[in-house]
């Protein structure tokens, strides 16, 4: 470990003395001051999207603009001010029914901040992955302390200064740093903790967090399945897995891992897909809307995927591109992969590049043994005509989210819980149920004059047998 990382292990601890103190002082940080540190979020994005569009490009090489507008900057904009417009509804203690027997009394659920919460975040969203979970955690009146990815400094930083200058440092801090930096994090007593990232890292923090009980929300990835079916029209599936897949360049938690598609039909899917992707980018090397793979290493590894399946026996297409110019600027091109080996990378580890491997399915129900035979994706994309089709579909397999002839978009939906299940995680976050994860729910029972537990203490008489029959039926 660095002396700079030592010392930022020395100043987050210090730091979180300082928020617990800060939330002891106001443990029900009011509607108004939440309101308020949604706006200055807001505004702070509006601001200054120039600047944190610029840090995000400088991280990957080059990040589409429109893409960090829309996925990033607007993202947050628009959560914010959901959160804002429902925030008094949320906060309300809400009034429960109490039973018969426990009567006069009242029972009601108080939401209550959490207090101080740690986020984590990773770098293919450097800025909407840890502003979307501060949202929520503003909005539930805590504390936050923020670790962003080592692999996106500059974004990293610009949030650093930002947040210092519209939060108080015991409101809402970050600490930068490498993974050294990022494991001490996840060993501090936090209220709670929210990591996104790899199921492999995921399954550390658990174990960090576990260690002091600190409730964790776990957003993991995973390899996240599309089903053509017969009955939907294959341009139109093109169309929509195409647009979903090198959004990002494929660098995105939700995008279409790869496709099951009924045997015979892969590789006119996948030529159609190329097209569409052609018709995106003139020449995805040169055009500054196709972004390009954020490290070295990660544009290394996608290769050595492809390799791999081309050594296998797979066919490989690809749109027509400047490949000098495509290695310069760590760009992979819109990559299709035909039947790749079953037992090669590309079929066995989640992706995360533009490489869609599309594989044959017999019968609509392999199709779903598949998907059920593995490790429940983080979501699960079908697209079909009919209605019932669809339905089995989803009752046949296990997902954190799903689209019904869409991807991607789900997230979108603020009142959509958005999170993994089993290997792709757990908890969820956005609107309301972001809210929740930053929030304890405190029962309340307050009885009337007449105490019910009198019924129920020695010397147990006549009233006991009562109450105690009645139970048991
Ligand atoms: P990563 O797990 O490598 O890193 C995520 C964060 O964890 C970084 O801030 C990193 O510094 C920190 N970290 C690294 N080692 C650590 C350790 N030992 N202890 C504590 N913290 C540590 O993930 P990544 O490569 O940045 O992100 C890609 C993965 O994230 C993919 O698997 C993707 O599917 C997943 N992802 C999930 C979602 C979601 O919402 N579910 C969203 C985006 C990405």
């Amino acid at each position: 470990m660095s002396e700079a990382e030592a010392k930022q292990i020395e100043r987050m601890k210090s730091l979180l003395a300082s928020q617990k103190s800060a939330f002891r002082a106001e443990r029900h940080r009011p509607i108004d001051k939440r309101k308020a540190d949604l706006d200055r979020l807001a505004d702070l994005c509006r601001k200054n999207a120039d600047a944190i569009a610029d840090a995000i490009s400088q991280d990957f090489g080059n990040r589409a603009r429109q893409e960090s507008v829309i996925a990033e900057l607007a993202f947050v904009i628009q959560d914010a001010g959901h959160a804002k417009k429902h925030l008094g509804k949320w906060m309300k203690t809400r009034k429960v029914g109490v039973p018969l027997t426990l009567a006069p009394g009242s029972a009601s659920i108080r939401r209550e901040p959490k207090g101080v919460v740690g986020i984590v975040s990773p770098w293919n969203y450097p800025f909407q992955l840890a502003m979307a979970p501060l949202v929520a955690a503003l909005a539930a009146g805590c504390r936050v302390m923020i670790k962003p990815s080592e692999y996106t400094p500059a974004t990293g930083e610009i949030m650093k200064s930002l947040l210092a200058e519209a939060f108080e440092e015991d409101h809402v801090t970050v600490i930068t740093g490498g993974p050294a930096v990022g494991e001490a994090f996840t060993k501090l007593k936090f209220d709670h903790l929210f990591y996104t990232g790899s199921t492999q890292v995921g399954r550390l923090v658990a174990m960090a967090a576990a260690d002091n009980l600190v409730p964790v929300t776990l957003e993991l990835g995973g390899k996240s399945p599309a089903i053509v079916t017969p009955s939907y029209p294959q341009d139109a599936a093109a169309k929509s897995i195409g647009w979903g897949k090198f959004f990002n360049a494929g660098q995105t938690c939700v995008a279409p891992d790869y496709v099951l598609a009924p045997n015979g039909s892969e590789k006119s899917l996948g030529e159609a897909i190329i097209k569409v992707a052609q018709h995106q980018f003139d020449d995805s090397a040169t055009d500054d809307a196709y972004t390009a793979i954020v490290s070295d290493r990660h544009y290394e590894r996608l290769n050595g995927m492809i390799e791999e399946a081309r050594t296998g026996g797979a066919e490989i297409l690809q749109p027509k591109h400047d490949a000098e110019a495509a290695r310069a600027g760590r760009k992979i091109p819109p990559t299709v992969v035909i039947n790749p080996p079953a037992d090669s990378r590309l079929m066995t580890e989640e992706i995360f590049g533009p490489v869609l491997p599309i594989i044959g399915y017999s019968e609509l129900d392999a199709a779903t043994d598949h998907v059920a035979d593995r490790d429940h994706p983080l979501a699960l994309y079908v697209y079909s005509t009919d209605k019932t089709e669809a339905e089995r579909v989803l009752d046949n397999t296990m997902s954190g989210g799903a689209g019904v002839n869409i991807n991607l978009l789900h997230l979108s939906v603020p009142d959509l819980p958005f999170g993994g299940v089993g290997a792709s995680g757990q908890g969820s976050y956005h609107g309301e149920h972001g809210f929740l994860t930053f929030t304890h729910e405190r029962s309340v029972f307050r009885t009337g004059k007449w105490h019910p537990s009198r019924l129920l203490a020695p010397p147990y008489g006549k009233m006991y047998e009562t109450v105690a029959k009645k139970q048991m039926k």
